[in-house]
C-alpha cells in the first residue's frame, strides 16, 4: 500500500490512516503520519475533491 500524498510505501499499519473520499465515497485515501502532520492536501482521483 502507498501513501496517496507522497507515494511512499507504507510498511506498518500503525503508521497511516485510511478513509473514503467524503464527497464521492468511491476512492480510498491512504495517508502516512508524516503527511498528516504536515497536513498535505490530497486530491480524489475520481471527483477531484481536495481535502486536508
Ligand atoms: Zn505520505
Ligand atoms: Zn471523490
Amino acid at each position: 500500500m502507498k501513501c496517496t500524498t507522497c507515494h511512499e510505501n507504507l510498511m506498518s499499519e500503525e503508521n497511516f490512516t485510511k478513509f473514503a473520499c467524503p464527497q464521492c465515497l468511491e476512492t480510498t485515501t491512504v495517508r502516512c503520519t508524516k503527511c498528516r502532520r504536515k497536513t498535505n492536501l490530497y486530491t480524489c482521483t475520481k471527483c477531484d475533491f481536495e481535502g486536508p
